[in-house]
């Protein structure tokens, strides 16, 4: 059996980081809390970890000070930090500082086990690169946490199953099939619906409204970027647009 994966939780709201222990550890995790931020740097220096997940606002320490003595000597271990809504300058100031990502509170426990998920594959794929590079697989399409596979329909959102019509199936998979290109609406409704399609390109706008329902809603990384004025773009927004 593969060895597990070390969380460390730095959270001084007890009853948080205790949902997140019961979380993570009936996900297959070893964990660990801490509830001040020098208790968190204390058990990171004895331990060997996988992953932190890390409050900001703490007591003794905050979490952004923990962020900036890990990463004043080194970037290896993965940081997703724990924020209220109204902290976006220390988001913007962790994400300077190094931290991988982070995740509103109050957050659903699946997209914090999510975001896990592709953090820790990321950062394996980062240090072990494969020497065998892997059979492309020509139906699959991935770009941003989103994959699509053409033949088995099979729709995935950073690790989440998600569930398309098939309009919604075929309006993302031409996105997909064309990441970062912008496409305007006559060409996403001539590919999508069709020539004999007699309606307006309202429809586009409509169901571009639904796949962002299911891929998007929450998100703090959406992929469709409206164009203004022309159209739309399956896009990864970077922090700083
Ligand atoms: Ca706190």
């Amino acid at each position: 059996m593969a060895e597990r994966e070390r969380i460390l939780i730095i959270e001084d709201e007890e009853k948080i980081a205790r949902v997140l222990q019961l979380e993570l550890e009936f996900e297959g995790y070893e964990t660990g809390i801490a509830y001040t931020g020098s208790d968190g740097l204390i058990l990171y220096r004895e331990q060997q970890w996988d992953l932190i997940l890390l409050d900001i606002m703490l007591p003794v320490m905050s979490g952004i000070d923990v962020l900036k003595r890990i990463r004043a000597t080194e970037y290896s271990t993965p940081i997703i930090m724990l924020t209220a809504k109204d902290e976006l300058e220390d988001k913007v100031t962790g994400l300077d500082l190094g931290a991988n990502d982070y995740i509103t509170k109050p957050f659903e426990i699946e997209e914090l086990l999510a975001r896990i998920r592709v953090t820790l594959r990321f950062q394996k794929k980062n240090q072990a690169p494969s020497s065998i590079p892997p059979k492309k697989d020509p139906f699959l399409h991935e770009y941003g946490g989103l994959s699509m596979h053409e033949k088995t329909r099979e729709v995935i959102k950073n690790g989440v199953s998600i569930d398309l019509t098939p309009r919604e199936f075929e309006l993302l998979l031409y996105l997909i099939k064309h990441p970062k290109q912008v496409l305007t609406r006559e060409q996403i409704l001539d590919r999508v619906w069709g020539y004999d399609y007699y309606g307006d390109t309202n429809v586009v706008d409509v169901y571009i409204r639904y796949v962002r329902q299911k891929i998007d809603k929450g998100s703090n990384h959406p992929l469709i970027q409206t164009v203004r004025g022309v159209g739309y773009v399956l896009k990864e927004k970077n922090y700083e647009a």
